[in-house]
């Protein structure tokens, strides 16, 4: 069985590549950002990275010191565990936020191929002293703090416009913004060492050896 961390597992360029790459190619990726013009999202994706850097720093001084999991019993949210299957149509699930009741649930058969994975001096290069668990639990805490305040949801403050009649706009929000700020809540938490989006990629690479093994 070859494993994905004998060798390079993904293109050097990602480990490399700068939060506002990687957060252009989640925009890319969302059914609605292609609407945007270029400079609107370059605007959106920096608003994303602040917005998630600044909540994770509020949060770390209201509770200095705490992990991930500690952040999340202070803010009474249960942080749960299943074992069922991490995989929805084409979606491969690590985590969720569920909001009523509000709770944060880990897929375990989600997160084994990454625990496989990133051992060693892979871990540390991509996730610091961090663990992909820990990676999951901030990334979803995020999802509830946006939830619990009373600001726009990022995934609104950059809407573009479906269709108008007149001076009537069909507006849509973009949900991948909240997943690029949801990332960069993770990585400033953590202190991690690239954002957390990397981890698709080592996840799908880890999948399809493992599926040609
Ligand atoms: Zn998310």
């Amino acid at each position: 069985m070859a494993l994905a961390a004998t060798k390079a597992p993904w293109p050097a360029e990602f480990v490399t590549a700068s939060p506002e790459t990687l957060g252009l190619i989640m925009l890319g990726a969302d059914p609605h950002a292609g609407r945007l013009e270029r400079p609107a999202q370059l605007a959106a994706v920096a608003d994303a990275l602040a917005d998630g850097t600044a909540t994770a720093r509020a949060l770390q001084e209201r509770f200095p010191g705490r992990t991930p999991c500690e952040l999340a019993h202070e803010l009474g949210l249960p942080v749960e565990t299943t074992d069922d299957d991490p995989m929805v149509g084409t979606l491969w699930r690590f985590a969720e936020y569920r909001p009523r009741p509000p709770r944060i649930v880990l897929y375990n058969r989600g997160l084994a191929p990454l625990e496989r994975t990133l051992t060693g001096s892979l871990a540390e290069e991509l996730l610091g002293q961090a663990t992909p668990r820990q990676v999951f639990v901030a990334h979803e805490l995020y999802h509830h703090a946006e939830t619990i305040r009373s600001d726009v949801p990022i995934a609104r403050r950059h809407r573009p416009t479906l269709f108008r009649i007149g001076n009537w706009h069909w507006r849509t929000g973009i949900v991948a913004l909240a997943e690029i700020a949801a990332g960069a809540f993770a990585q400033s938490l953590l202190d991690l060492p690239c954002h957390p989006k990397i981890l698709d990629y080592v996840a799908t690479r880890s999948l399809s050896n493992r599926t040609v093994a």
